[in-house]
């Protein structure tokens, strides 16, 4: 790709084409037929994409066509070779660390500290598939051992083809990144999908890939929302789609690409269960809480946003949590000591505004909540809040918030707490706060959970797969598991004859 972000020199405004395909622009960014993007901490608008309707839709058609091109050049490299292109992708987004978190700081009002976190993430995974690269054994075709010897099979597993990634405006880096390095890892071409709230970041991400030297078509980028995304899925050149986003739009996706029986990946909502048991580290337990809530906004798909606490230490739980969240500093990313930044977008807080009333209307009620300073007078800034005990019918405790609204419920038994935790549809992740081994074996088997972490923060690797059960969505993504579902599995039976 040709370089395509633009920042002006005089205002520092972005400028974003509609799409980049094989290295050309399309689309002048034209105010008139863009959206704005907004900077989350004070709301003025910092830059324009276009969005013409007319022009995306055949920028998104190119878009595929360009990757189908540039497919056979791309897979036919040596898995090692496309590692190299990774590694350098690696150290390029290391050498440019500074630009792409004030980036994500200035999008998304991200704090310093997790914009930098994302950009270590991004990090992280393209050394972790670049590794994976030098394995061959992972790419080359191997034989299987059959009970006949008149025969011989071989396993192969080659790239899927051109493969389609939608991502949403909450780690713009992060998913971008899990689904860019096992597609480009496994011999795919891709056309990427940032969301409309947040697309500078993948726009400077694209412009470091195509200086780390990822061929012209190999990576692709068109802009726009909702409408764009589906044009995609729906293309019949595309052969994968790896979707990250809401409950709602996944269920589109998926039956969209029924159609061609496309191969999906689709990670999803959640509404996840943090377990404090009686023998747990209180102290220990609000910290996990206030982080599994509280970090970026509660603007995450692993939020645990369900704290289930044990009667005994109800109380002295509460007044630590209660202490910790008022003592939140909530503020623009570059403010010193702030823990948290604002939601994404002026719709994003009414969207959580109004479920939080609507909560509230139906019988729940606020234990304790975090103030704003006058410096969030501007953006799109949301005290947390923390209901306690509400009815498990309660839409608080039913749905995904996505915003920073936490609810704590008490339990007696350990069987209450798993099926409290349980009572859910999504089964993203849990978190177990316990001092007895035996009790975290028990919690880890019974939560019906992707990933259960047991007394640690939200950890992240590479090597872990990411992805959930039931509503969560389907497949997995990091891990051996990320690059096999970029890959089909055939077999050849060989006589020997
Ligand atoms: P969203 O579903 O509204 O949008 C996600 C992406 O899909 C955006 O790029 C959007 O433009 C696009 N899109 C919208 N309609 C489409 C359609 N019909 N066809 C194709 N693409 C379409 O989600 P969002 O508001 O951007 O993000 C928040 C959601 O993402 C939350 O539900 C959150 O839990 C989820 N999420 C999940 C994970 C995970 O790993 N499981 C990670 C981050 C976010």
């Amino acid at each position: 790709m040709a370089t395509q972000f633009e920042q002006r020199p005089e205002d520092g405004s972005v400028m974003l084409p509609a799409a980049t395909i094989a290295g050309t622009r399309y689309g002048a960014s034209n105010r008139e037929a863009g959206n704005a993007i907004h900077n989350a901490s004070t709301g003025e608008i910092i830059g324009w994409q276009e969005h013409a309707d007319a022009a995306q839709v055949d920028a998104a058609v190119r878009a595929v066509r360009a990757a189908r091109a540039a497919l056979d050049a791309w897979r036919s490299r040596t898995p090692e070779s496309r590692g190299n292109v990774l590694r350098k992708i690696a150290e390029s987004i290391a050498a440019d660390r500074a630009r792409l978190s004030a980036m994500q700081q200035r999008v998304s009002g991200k704090p310093a500290l997790e914009a930098d976190t994302d950009v270590s993430d991004a990090i992280a995974t393209f050394h972790y598939y670049a590794d994976l690269c030098a394995d061959t054994s992972l790419f080359a075709a191997d034989t299987l051992a059959l009970p006949d010897d008149t025969v011989t099979g071989e396993r192969q597993y080659e790239a899927v083809g051109v493969a389609a990634l939608i991502v949403p405006w909450n780690f713009p880096m992060v998913t971008t990144a899990w689904k860019i390095a096992p597609a480009l890892a496994a011999g795919c071409t891709v056309v990427l999908k940032p969301s409309e709230f947040t697309s500078p970041v993948e726009h400077l991400l694209a412009e470091i890939m195509t200086a780390a030297g990822v061929p012209d078509g190999v990576v692709n980028l068109v802009n726009g929302g909702g409408e764009v995304g589906a044009l995609l899925v729906a293309h019949p050149l595309v052969d994968k789609i790896s979707f990250t986003g809401s409950t709602a739009v996944g269920r589109k996706v998926m039956q969209a690409a029924a159609q061609d029986m496309k191969r999906v990946t689709l990670e999803l909502g959640g509404k996840s269960a943090l377990i404090v048991r009686a023998d747990a580290d209180i102290e220990h337990a609000v910290a996990l809480a206030v982080g599994g809530a509280f970090t970026n906004a509660g603007q995450m798909c692993s939020a645990t946003s369900r704290v289930i606490v044990h009667d005994d230490v109800y109380r002295k739980f509460m007044a630590i949590f209660e202490a910790a969240v008022r003592a939140l500093v909530i503020a623009p990313p570059q403010t010193e000591n702030v823990s948290m930044g604002p939601l994404v977008s002026l719709a994003q807080r009414a969207r959580v505004q109004a479920l939080l009333e609507q909560g509230l209307a139906d019988g729940a009620t606020i234990a304790f909540s975090g103030a704003l300073d006058n410096a969030c007078a501007q953006g799109f800034f949301m005290a947390p809040v923390v209901v306690a005990e509400p009815n498990t019918a309660n839409v608080l405790w039913t749905d995904e918030v996505f915003g920073p609204v936490a609810c704590v419920k008490s339990f007696r038994t350990d069987d209450e707490a798993i099926a409290l935790a349980n009572d859910t549809r999504y089964g993203l992740v849990a978190t177990v706060v316990t001092r007895d081994d035996g009790a975290a074996r028990r919690y880890r088997n019974a939560l019906r959970a992707g990933l259960v972490w047991i007394n640690t923060p939200q950890l992240i690797f590479p090597q872990v797969s990411w992805g959930g059960l039931g509503l969560s969505g389907i497949g997995r993504e990091l891990g051996l598991a990320g690059l096999r579902s970029y890959q089909e599995l055939r077999h050849c039976i060989v006589s020997r004859g």
